[in-house]
């Protein structure tokens, strides 16, 4: 008997694993399709470790939300219950082994109490996940069969093992005790409690004499459901239990948001950017098997907020579909490539373009899937190899190629709103200033961020900054163009900049436009422009609090919108909300969805630049959640943010105006400054 259960363990084991690693093995050779990743990927080591353990193990992006909480207990009762998986495997062939044999009494009872009581918050964590699931059904959580199987996997194996080990206490004719069964049952309350409901007596359910026959079937249950589950997870939606964790620790370091370059003098490239899948890299495939399906990158997105095509969620999952497809004709059963190209085939050029690179979906995400480079490598596709784009987008194109700026006024303009005002230009000095204001080309040409401009200006000024800006000498940083798929136009622009920067020996800038703060800053490294990069956010908050300006009080109820390249990609919601905490007499009442969770205002990505021909526009859709707060003025700190959002409140009727940061803070300015140091940051 003892020889046949261990044969039917083995040949379970055997098969079910067998079977496993055979299809893991497959889907790891899929992505190997992808292009070798010019990052090592195991650089700054500690940090990835460090990573390891508080985005896998402490799961701290999971719980981020109240589903995460859930997804934290049955992880973590996964994990400590794979101890007793394992201790069932080895009984299939020594019937009386225990851990307690190789670690000792006391560990093994704070083992078992571990698993018991994980068992069992394993289990309400399943019944509510399935409520909250199939019940309540919130908008983001989708409904899937794949979902309602692995709940039912999670909860039978649970089951089996409570009632298995409870018919365990229960069987020994002693009862449970330290000497019959190596351990002491009280060590396993949930356990012993599920014992008495099997046990022999007047009042149990079952006979004793059924107590073995049912601790067998519960037992070979548990082991079934185990080998069940080891095949379904690389088929189905928990191919993330495999992925996520090396998704994660591979994941990229550099600044969030800083776009890759790719090698635009490579003679040998017949094309450029993802036009297939072997154009993306091994870590964006991997991407695709690292998703929870959680639902959040979709709930916090614009594009799909507003009803547009996109769905990031649906992108990572259409790749994933893909690689599996392509992966299983093309490379396992050697047949002919005739799927369509990635990008405006798999994926839509709609869908595509559709994206504000807002990073709502990036930094929401558990599992630091990295949508928006993949998104920009198809965009590069479209618009490097296939020349495909919509007439507006081939104006900006023209119109930063021949002006330098995307309205495509004469650049020799570019310095007229300073007229007057005693600013100098870089090139009148004698030595370089020591901030250089880099004013954009919205601030440059647009009349309403030019008030933004004299604005900072003024204050600046009455700081006793010592700035200077570069007039006709300063070009479009090209972050609509690199943003749109635009990498050749993006590095003509940023490499006349980092010239004439450098030439100039440039070391601090000032910048009102995140765009401008973030390319300059966080992208320019990678063609050598290296300098310390403050955005005006910044800039006032420190000019406040060392009281080298002066404001008067003014009674308003105002709301602030994060820009989401202040915001989301370099993680500064406090200096704006310290800057207007320190204007006396405004208060400011938040939007619903803030900070890392507030919606773009739809013009990042060089959607500012195109046409939203569906659903409803993303502006209006902000501007909405501005108004629900009742506030008398929506605060931006970005020039988009201020066309987007002022044709927003028109388009609404709306009494409420928008005002960008520098502007409330020069309103009020008292002039005659204190006496002023020169640098801002320190
Ligand atoms: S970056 Fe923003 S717009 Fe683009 S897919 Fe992500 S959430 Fe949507
Ligand atoms: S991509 Fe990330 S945020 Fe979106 S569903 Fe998957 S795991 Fe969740």
């Amino acid at each position: 008997m003892e020889i046949l259960k261990s044969v039917v363990v083995f040949l379970m084991l055997a098969a079910g694993f067998g079977l496993a690693g055979h299809t893991v093995f497959w889907l790891l050779r899929y992505i190997a399709i992808g292009r070798t990743d010019d990052r090592t990927r195991i650089d700054e080591l500690s940090d990835r470790v460090f990573g390891f353990f508080k985005y896998v193990l402490g799961q701290a992006r999971v719980i981020r939300e109240f589903g995460g909480l859930l997804h934290f207990f049955i992880f973590w009762g996964f994990l400590v219950l794979q101890a007793e998986t394992i201790e069932y495997f080895i009984r299939g062939f020594v019937d009386d082994f225990r851990f307690g044999q190789l670690i000792g009494h006391n560990p093994y009872h704070m083992l078992l109490l571990l698993q018991d009581v994980f068992g069992l918050l394993v289990l309400i964590a399943i019944v509510i996940a399935a409520v909250r699931r199939f019940v309540i059904k919130p908008d983001h959580v989708p409904q899937s069969m794949d979902a309602a199987v692995i709940l039912a996997l999670i909860g039978g194996l649970m089951l089996t093992k409570f009632l298995a080990h409870g018919a365990e206490i229960a069987y020994l004719p002693a009862g449970f005790g330290e000497g019959e069964l190596g351990w002491d049952a009280t060590f396993t309350p949930i356990a012993l409690a599920t014992s008495y409901l099997v046990a022999s007596g007047p009042e149990s359910a079952l006979d004793s004499t059924w107590l073995g026959p049912f601790y067998g079937v519960n037992y070979f249950a548990h082991i079934a459901i185990v080998v069940f589950f080891a095949n379904y997870i690389p088929r189905g939606k928990h191919l993330h239990l495999i992925g996520a964790m090396p998704n994660v620790f591979f994941r990229k370091l550099e600044p969030g948001g800083s776009l890759y370059p790719i090698d635009l003098e490579d003679e040998d490239a017949e094309s450029f950017g993802a036009g297939t899948l072997e154009d993306l890299t091994w870590k964006q495939l991997l991407d695709t098997y690292a998703c929870t399906e959680c639902g959040r990158c979709e709930h916090y997105c614009p594009a799909f907020n507003t009803g547009k095509e996109l769905n990031p969620m649906m992108i990572i999952h259409k790749l994933k579909d893909h690689i599996k497809d392509k992966g299983i004709k093309v490379y396992r059963e050697k047949g002919e490539d005739d799927f369509p190209t990635l990008a405006g085939g798999v994926i839509s050029a709609e869908e595509l373009m559709a994206c504000t690179t807002c990073g709502a979906c990036v930094s929401n995400c558990p599992v630091f899937i990295e949508h928006v480079d993949t998104i920009v490598d198809m965009r590069r596709y479209l618009i490097l190899t296939e020349g495909e784009m919509d007439p507006e987008v081939s104006r900006t194109f023209r119109n930063i190629e021949n002006s330098s700026n995307p309205w495509g006024v004469s650049n020799s303009t570019r310095g007229d709103w300073a007229e007057g005002l005693d600013i100098p230009l870089v090139s009148e000095l004698d030595a370089p200033p020591e901030y250089l204001f880099f004013v954009g080309c919205a601030g440059s040409f647009d009349d309403r961020a030019k008030k933004v401009t004299i604005a900072t200006a003024r204050i600046l000024k009455a700081a006793g900054v010592n700035f200077a800006i570069l007039g006709p000498e300063e070009a479009c940083t090209g972050d609509p163009a690199r943003r749109i798929g635009n990498e050749y136009l993006y590095y003509m622009q940023a490499s006349q900049n980092v010239e004439t920067l450098n030439g100039h020996g440039i070391t601090k800038i000032i910048t009102t436009c995140p765009h401008c703060f973030h390319t300059v800053g966080k992208e320019y490294p990678q063609l050598g422009g290296n300098y310390e990069v403050l955005h005006h956010t910044k800039v006032l908050n420190d000019l406040l609090r060392e009281k080298r300006v002066q404001v008067r009080s003014k009674p308003q109820k105002v709301t602030y919108h994060d820009s989401c390249y202040i915001g989301r990609w370099n993680d500064d919601y406090s200096n704006p909300r310290e800057t207007l905490a320190q204007l006396p007499g405004t208060s400011v009442t938040e939007m619903s969805w803030n900070k890392r969770q507030g919606l773009c205002c739809g013009a990042g990505g060089g959607r500012f630049w195109m046409e939203e021909h569906h659903g409803k526009r993303v502006n209006v859709h902000r501007t909405d959640m501005a108004l629900e707060t009742g506030a008398e003025r929506v605060v931006v700190n970005c020039p988009f943010c201020m066309t987007m959002l002022t044709d927003g409140l028109g388009h609404r009727d709306a009494t409420m105006d928008a005002i960008d940061l520098a502007e409330l803070v020069a309103e009020n300015l008292v002039e005659s400054s204190p006496d002023a140091a020169t640098d801002p940051a320190e």
